[in-house]
């Protein structure tokens, strides 16, 4: 290749840098701008499904990924006295789906993400904006602080908020409140062994998860209008809602710093958008399917939107063929999830945890089964295959 084609990819988030890397090994030369101040992540520990570890495969990292990461699916669903709706095994999750989920700190995840990048590749504090989507005639432009960037692809990974999104579909509706808020918490090795598990109350959840480093990660979840916020703290809002549930809920609370408890409303995105890509841009991640975390797949399809993306490169109309579809029935699939676990009706929720009970003795636990067709997902191209970048 004489010169390679540039890509500037908005947004290092964890899409941003998986297109980043998985672009820059298929030849292109790639420019990452974040406007953060630091490429740290925001929230605490991630969920990987074998479908993103063979994106990451692609990328070269799958497998130290895998070794630093906890092995999930052991465990179950519990009602919050403690009574077990269904158990599951992450040996039963591996044998399902050819491989392990795993659980892992989001930090390391995107520290391995930008180290596959070639130095200087990533311009922290420095927003990014679209000015003009290009074409086949001529390329697309960014502007950067006052300067204005050329490239042959631009990628808007700029998360749920999306301005690429807005300039490409002005007439897009945008995320909508998915109805629920969300706590997570990484606690800092705490003395005791946690076991796993997930536990649906009325219109609550709560997920206790050891990581392999021996620290825990918990996440909670809740229907509350949007934009509530505690009026002390969020560990002390945690303790209101969720200090009398089972153990080891309490023990997990109580172990917990408040200064680490982040709280977010969950917003997605629930009209499909009409194509993830124009011009010479590609959509993807939250910025082009925003999806409830009901599934623990909106990081997951960010990845392998990046390999996709790669693999397809200047053709994004086959970009979008590949992925709007996939995107939109999973994004469906985690919105039914949640309106399941989080329905406030005493008698549903009677309904919902018999219907568990008994499809788990009569078969795999359901935590697995709403993994078919998401986890056992395979990527286009394998590592080896030759560059290929047009201009
Ligand atoms: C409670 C909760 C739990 C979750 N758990 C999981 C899980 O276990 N597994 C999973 O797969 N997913 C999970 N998700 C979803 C996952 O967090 C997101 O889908 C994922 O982070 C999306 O990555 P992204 O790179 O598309 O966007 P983001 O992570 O939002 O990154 C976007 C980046 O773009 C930057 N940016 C924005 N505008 C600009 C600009 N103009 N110029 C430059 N930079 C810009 C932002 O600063 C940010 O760094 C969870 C979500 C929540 C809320």
């Amino acid at each position: 290749m004489a010169q390679s084609a540039r890509a500037i990819v908005i947004g290092g988030g964890i899409g941003g840098l998986a297109a980043a890397a998985a672009l820059h090994a298929k030849g292109w030369n790639v420019t990452v701008l974040e406007r953060a101040r630091s490429l740290e992540p925001v929230g605490a520990a991630i969920s990987l499904a074998p479908n993103a570890l063979r994106a990451l495969d692609v990328l070269g990292i799958g497998e130290e990924i895998r070794d630093l990461a906890a092995w999930q699916g052991d465990g179950g669903l519990r009602t919050p006295r403690g009574r077990w709706l269904s158990r599951s095994s992450a040996e039963a999750a591996a044998a399902r789906f050819g491989g392990p989920l795993v659980l892992l700190a989001r930090a390391t995840l995107v520290d391995r993400l930008a180290a596959l990048l070639p130095p200087g590749a990533v311009r922290i504090a420095t927003a990014g904006t679209l000015t003009d989507p290009g074409d086949s005639r001529r390329p697309a432009r960014v502007s950067v602080g006052g300067q204005e960037l050329e490239a042959e692809l631009v990628v808007g990974a700029d998360g749920i908020n999306s301005r690429v999104r807005a300039a490409l579909f002005p007439l897009h509706p945008g995320p909508v409140y998915s109805g629920f808020t969300t706590w997570r918490v990484l606690i800092p090795v705490p003395g005791t062994e946690f076991a796993s598990h997930e536990t649906w109350g009325r219109g609550r959840i709560w997920g206790t998860h050891p990581l392999k480093d021996g620290r825990v990660y918990a996440y909670a979840a809740a229907t509350t209008p949007a934009g509530e916020r505690a009026p002390d703290d969020e560990k002390a809002e945690l303790l209101r809602r969720f200090g009398d549930w089972h153990e080891p809920v309490p023990a997990v609370l109580a172990a917990a710093r408040p200064k680490d408890v982040l709280r977010h409303d969950v917003h997605h995105i629930a009209e499909p958008l009409p194509a993830y890509h124009a011009g010479r841009v590609a959509l993807l991640g939250d910025a082009a399917h925003a999806m409830p975390p009901t599934l623990g797949q909106g990081g997951n399809q960010a990845v392998e939107d990046a390999v996709v993306l790669a693999h397809h490169g200047d053709d994004l109309a086959a970009y979008t063929a590949a992925r709007l579809p996939r995107t939109t029935v999973i994004t469906r699939q985690a919105v039914r999830v949640a309106r399941l676990n989080m329905t406030g009706s005493r008698a549903a929720i009677a309904v919902r945890d018999l219907a568990i009970a008994a499809l788990s003795k009569a078969g795999p636990a359901l935590f697995l089964r709403g993994f078919d067709g998401i986890a056992d997902w395979r990527p286009p191209y394998a590592a080896q295959e030759t560059p290929t970048v047009k201009r």
